[in-house]
């Protein structure tokens, strides 16, 4: 059995095409999913937040119970919780896969781009 992660938008419109992408990306049959309205916005601008402690205890168990072979963090078109346009998202993405690089620089970590045909591309 193998694991993934991901921390992805609670948007119902990305979930099953991040999760098969990641079965793929990972060759992994399990994505533990974390999800939260706009992920990056708050990895990449609460960093000292509760809701980002959340996220990252959440990660923790992924890791250390099913030894998650990679985390991939996820932005997206038409983001409700964070309702920016692409190039400001990608930025923030950046920040927030550096950010969980930092914690875990032996993880392999990931950022996932959902575009306007839901289709995901690895951008980080
Ligand atoms: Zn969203």
């Amino acid at each position: 059995m193998t694991f993934c992660t991901t921390i992805n938008c609670i948007d119902g419109r990305v979930q099953l095409p991040v999760v098969q992408f990641l079965q793929k990306r990972f060759n992994a049959l399990y994505v533990d999913s974390i999800t939260e309205p706009g992920p990056v916005k708050l990895l990449a601008t609460e960093q000292e937040g509760r809701a980002v402690a959340s996220i990252f205890a959440r990660v923790e168990v992924s890791l250390q119970h099913h030894d998650s072979v990679g985390i991939a963090i996820v932005a997206h078109h038409d983001c409700a919780g964070n309702p920016l346009p692409q190039a400001e998202q990608l930025l923030q993405l950046e920040r927030a896969v550096t950010l969980t690089r930092d914690l875990w620089p032996r993880a392999t970590i990931i950022g996932l781009w959902v575009d306007e045909q839901w289709q995901v591309s690895e951008v980080f």
